[in-house]
């Protein structure tokens, strides 16, 4: 049996940031993170990376005050507040170039339509977003179809998130922290309402700290039935396109449920949908084409765009479409999962706040709104 203060299962965005976390808090710490695959290779790499704190925001968030929305709100905020100081500390220990950009994410408004509703509505949720003309948007995004205006929000950035986890990976490699690939944890042993290790088919960990971080895969431990809240994967489709050059799209965008983000290197990225196809990850023609016929509808030379490749991830969302961070029943066990669409950009904040308390057991008022508790009231 190998022996650890803290065994995370799990090697996504998460568990390797809570990690990376970990060892900035203290040195000494041996700590291990357990992956079944290869770090990094599920929802945070087939993601795309863009932050914006309001995406899964409804029309429900203006009834109650203090409703689970608001908070959430505030936390992705609060992440968004602290992403770039992140990110460039393990750019800095990795030498990895993540490719946070800064230029702003684009809400199209189509030619028929006014931004009147959709500029105010940000103003309400409390989100930066400036209004630009059609005239403005064709010369700050000149590839873009005849009459479309923009809702321009500046505090929207991107980040190339397939970079951002091999950064993580390697920063965590350089401080001692132990990556074990191809080693699927199945077994947790509880004795006396505490974790006593946990173990695979060839290998049995023990430490003073748990962290579970196992993405779609959360809730797929029957040891912990009860204990972990549900938590399903939603399948996302990506379709991935070379353009001319690197600057022909500017701006990553959506219009209503679709988006597309360029990235440094000329790609650009299509998507999405959010399908609930338990843990089938198959892409399909149909919504493909449906992608090209959006891309084309917006920036009608796309037509002349190569395809690379496309793509599924697996969204791991709970009950209420919430993240569950934080202390579990089990004394010695912590979750954080269920980021569901907001993963990349919760990032830095679920690593500080859940290393806080795992190492000092604060509780952030940020963070308890986002227990386990809520799910298990009665
Ligand atoms: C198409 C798509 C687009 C997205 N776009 C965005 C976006 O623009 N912005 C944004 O912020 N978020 C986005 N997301 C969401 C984001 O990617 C996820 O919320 C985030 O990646 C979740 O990270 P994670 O570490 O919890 O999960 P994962 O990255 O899935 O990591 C979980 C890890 O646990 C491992 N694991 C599972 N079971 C076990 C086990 N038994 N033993 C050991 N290891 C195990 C898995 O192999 C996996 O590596 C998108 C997701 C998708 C699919």
């Amino acid at each position: 049996m190998k022996s650890y203060d803290i065994v995370i299962i799990g090697a996504g965005i998460v568990g390797l940031s809570i990690a990376y976390e970990l060892r900035l808090r203290n040195q000494k710490l041996r700590i291990a993170v357990v992956e079944k695959g290869t770090p990094g290779k599920e929802a945070s790499w087939a993601s795309v990376g863009m932050l914006e704190p309001q995406l899964i925001i409804t029309q429900d968030f203006l009834k109650e005050e203090n409703s689970i929305q608001r908070l959430f709100l505030n936390l992705c905020i609060e992440s968004q507040f602290i992403f770039e100081e992140y990110i460039r500390r393990i750019e800095w220990v990795s030498k990895v170039n993540c490719e946070y950009r800064k230029e702003g994410i684009l809400k199209l408004i189509p030619p028929d339509e006014t931004a009147d509703e959709k500029i105010a509505w940000l103003a309400r949720i409390g989100i930066r977003g400036h209004y630009w003309s059609p005239e403005e948007t064709e010369e700050r995004e000149p590839a873009l179809a005849e009459g479309y205006s923009a809702i321009h929000l500046p505090g929207n950035h991107q980040v190339e998130n397939r970079k951002l986890v091999k950064a993580l990976t390697y920063a965590c490699k350089q401080t001692q922290v132990e990556i074990l690939e191809n080693c699927a944890i199945t077994d947790f042993k509880v004795v006396n309402d505490a974790v006593a290790d946990v173990s695979g088919p060839t290998e049995t960990f023990s430490a003073a700290h748990y962290v579970l971080t196992a993405g779609a895969w959360t809730s797929q431990f029957p040891g912990l039935h009860g204990i972990i809240p549900d938590i399903r994967p939603m399948r996302g489709q990506i379709f991935s396109m070379q353009m001319p050059h690197e600057r022909f799209v500017r701006h990553a965008g959506s219009l209503d449920d679709f988006y597309y983000v360029p990235r440094n290197d000329g790609r650009i990225l299509i998507g999405s949908t959010v399908e609930d196809a338990g843990f089938n990850k198959s892409v399909s023609n149909d919504v493909t084409d449906g992608f090209l016929k959006k891309l084309e509808t917006i920036f009608p030379n796309s037509v002349y765009f190569k395809a690379i490749e496309s793509w599924a991830g697996l969204r791991p969302v709970s009950e209420d479409r919430f993240p569950v961070l934080g202390e579990t029943a089990l004394g010695n066990l912590y979750v954080a999962s269920g980021h569901f669409r907001n993963g990349i950009l919760l990032m830095p904040i679920t690593a500080r706040l859940m290393a806080d308390m795992i190492l000092d057991q604060k509780v952030s008022p940020l963070i308890r709104p986002f227990s386990t508790a809520r799910f298990f009231r009665d």
